[in-house]
């Protein structure tokens, strides 16, 4: 009975495949297959993207130009300019391949980008550069996401775990991939946490923590559930050693780890929970205000580890000093991208903000529904945008965020809709 259960599982299973695949095609989308081929001797990645279009759906990619990138040519016309590539190619479709140099160093450090004879670690961004599209009104892509990869290589990325990996932005009309791929002779472990698929990838012999990483989300994501509903459905963590640079580097649902970093430093910082802050938050902020989105990061990465009992109310007490201490060096909050000490200045505002929103409401907010109206906000976040959100919260603008308390920052005053 067992037996014949599985079978009829299995034969359904093979009915809907069938059926997915007649399905009539939207008459306005265009086929989008992208392969990636790495050549770890050569340190390149071979990209192809082939086009299939019943018309002219897709009449122009226009691809941000590239030092690392070579060898590009297609089917149709490939028009290049000073600071992009135009593709215009032919109304049925055709092939637009080009090559990779991977190997980048982070500001002459270690590699935020790899490619080597043992393995790659590198954002599909390094390898396909940032497109925009001129499209017949209403076509989308349909894209799909395909390695050739040597023998003895598998390969991880933020998508599905095997086969035929489909890219769908919904935001987006151009689908193009996105977030980090580590590839070689992995060891990879996963768990289903806090309602997200979690990988933990990196290449065999090297040091990566990967059950150490998964005990301190199993303690920690649930708390961040709690604090950002929404969070994507999967997290794809990928990590090695030398010579990658040493840190911690977040992109699209996935982030990068060196293997060397320890998972909470002797401060109580974490490096990991600062990067998954970053993938959750999902918004960056306009130029001038990094200090916003680092301040906010690095101030939830010790709130996760204060709020689950990781670390103790006395150490969450004298890493708060520690980073008051730091701040000391700070001349500025606004201004540039934001420096440790600058951050750390940051995290002070927040737990002030934190404090007054508290005792304004009697309790009944707390940073947590600043933060997520941030979230639903969206996009680019700048310091007019945190006042009127938290003026919207208590009701008058916070004295956290009187100028005198923000070394550098322009005055700003709440918008009318929100007084
Ligand atoms: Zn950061």
């Amino acid at each position: 009975m067992r037996v014949l259960l599985v079978c009829v599982a299995l034969c359904g299973a093979c009915g809907t495949q069938v059926a997915d695949s007649e399905e009539p095609a939207d008459p306005l989308a265009y086929q989008l297959t992208l392969v990636f081929e790495p050549r770890p001797l050569d340190s390149v990645v071979d990209v192809t993207m082939r086009l299939d279009q019943p018309r002219s759906l897709l009449r122009e990619l226009r691809l941000r130009n590239d030092v690392r990138i070579s060898r590009m040519r297609g089917d149709g016309d490939l028009i290049r300019e000073e600071s992009l590539t135009r593709w215009l190619p032919p109304d049925d479709g055709g092939t637009l391949q080009w090559s990779v140099a991977v190997p980048h160093r982070r500001n002459g450090d270690g590699y935020d980008a790899w490619l080597g004879a043992e393995f790659g670690l590198f954002r599909a961004e390094d390898v396909v550069p940032r497109a925009s599209s001129r499209a017949l009104k209403g076509a989308y892509s349909d894209t799909t996401l395909r390695f050739r990869l040597p023998a003895g290589w598998s390969v991880v990325t933020q998508y599905q775990d095997t086969g035929t990996i489909r890219v769908d932005n919904p935001e987006r009309r151009l689908d193009l991939p996105s977030g980090w791929i580590v590839m070689g002779e992995l060891g990879v472990r996963r768990e289903q946490i806090a309602g997200m698929r979690v990988a933990v990838a990196g290449p065999v012999n090297h040091s990566i923590r990967r059950l150490d990483t998964l005990a301190l989300l199993n303690w920690t994501l649930p708390e961040l559930a709690r604090i950002v509903p929404q969070l994507p459905a999967r997290l794809t963590i990928v990590s090695a050693g030398d010579p990658m640079w040493r840190g911690g580097l977040s992109a699209p649902k996935s982030l990068f780890l060196h293997a060397d970093r320890p998972l909470i430093s002797e401060n109580a910082t974490s490096t990991l929970l600062h990067e998954i802050m970053h993938m959750a938050l999902g918004f960056d902020s306009e130029h001038d205000h990094d200090w916003i989105v680092e301040g906010l990061a690095e101030y939830y990465s010790l709130q996760l580890l204060a709020r689950t009992g990781s670390i103790s109310a006395a150490r969450h007490a004298a890493a708060e000093q520690d980073l008051a201490d730091w701040s000391r060096d700070a001349t500025r909050l606004c201004g540039g991208q934001s420096t440790g000490p600058q951050t750390a200045l940051a995290v002070g505002v927040f737990s002030r903000l934190d404090a007054e929103i508290r005792d304004s409401t009697s309790g009944e907010a707390t940073l947590d529904d600043l933060t997520r109206g941030l979230i639903a906000r969206g996009e680019l976040v700048n310091l007019q945008i945190l006042a009127d959100i938290a003026t919207g919260i208590i009701g008058h603008k916070p004295d956290a965020l009187h100028s005198g308390q923000l070394p550098g920052c322009r005055n700003i005053s709440p918008t009318p809709e929100t007084q």
